[in-house]
């Protein structure tokens, strides 16, 4: 059964694509089957994977209004995830979902269907707290959530965390923090520094242990349709999501032994 994790962040430009496109590129190349959804009517993780969004394909829209289903939308990327298309027509899927019976539950109701095809789900959400993040949300077993170690990055952070309260006792009882992830990150910069020095107050050990560096080669790879692992495997981008993706397994791992400890005692 595949662990669904939702990329999100109301925030724009806080590194969420660029954490689900290459992460799940990096994962995939640690042999884990996985899916990527693009839930941004921008469409930049399609365009960042290599697949045009203009294409007459069906995709997440038709999806979401159950007009096909993932297995009929998704499509294989040259860097061996699969990855169910966004675009503007999301828009429009998310003002007909408006009226819908249990519409934050869309998303969640069509997963279902192919999470015995893969062990990892990530989904970028757009950068607002729109009913498509809610759908993700709702889908969700855990939140990752990129913060870009800058001024303004905690104020955003309390009402994602309100959401994620509020998604926890209406919609998804065991929707988890995954974990917080600072990218863009500049150790030349000291603000920086006294950011993630507050995050970690705040968060503890939610607050993941790989670290984003700010680095032009991750800025570059969307123009070619290209996640780092395929533009430049060598660059500090590529290292350090290989590194996050490595984190994530062991985690899952821990968890999973864990949880069968507890079992045993019981
Ligand atoms: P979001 O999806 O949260 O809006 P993006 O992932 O699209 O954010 O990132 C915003 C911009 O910053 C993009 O132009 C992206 O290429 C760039 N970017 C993201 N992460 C990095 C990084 N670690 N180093 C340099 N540029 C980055
Ligand atoms: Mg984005």
């Amino acid at each position: 059964m595949a662990r669904i994790i939702a990329v999100a962040n109301q925030k724009g430009g806080v590194g969420k694509t660029t954490t689900a496109v290459n992460l799940a590129a990096a994962l995939a190349a640690a042999k884990r089957k996985v899916l990527l959804v693009d839930l941004d009517p921008q469409g930049n993780a399609t365009m960042a994977s290599g697949i045009s969004k203009r294409d007459h394909r069906p995709n997440g829209c038709d999806v979401l209004l159950e007009e096909a289903t993932v297995a009929e939308a998704i499509v294989a990327t040259d860097a061996h995830y699969d990855l169910l298309p966004g675009n503007g027509d999301l828009t429009a899927a998310e003002l007909k979902l408006m009226d819908a019976l249990a519409r934050e539950h869309r998303l969640k109701e069509q997963l279902a269907k192919v999470t015995g095809d893969y062990d990892t789900i990530l989904i970028d959400c757009p950068p607002s707290l729109n009913l498509l993040t809610l759908n993700a949300l709702t889908a969700a077993n855990g939140v990752l959530i990129p913060v870009q170690c800058e001024y303004f990055a905690l104020e955003g952070l309390s009402s994602l965390l309100e959401t994620i309260k509020a998604v926890r006792q209406r919609l998804n009882p065991t929707l988890e923090v995954e974990g917080l992830l600072r990218t863009m990150y500049d150790v030349r910069n000291n603000l920086g520094n006294e950011v993630s020095a507050q995050l970690t107050q705040h968060f503890g050990d939610k607050v993941l242990r790989s670290i984003i560096p700010r680095n032009v080669r991750l800025a570059e790879a969307p123009s070619h349709g290209q996640p780092i692992h395929l533009y430049d495997r060598s660059s500090r981008g590529a290292i350090a999501y290989v590194g996050l993706a490595g984190e994530m397994i062991r985690r899952e791992r821990n968890q999973a032994a864990a949880g069968a400890a507890a079992d045993a005692a019981t």
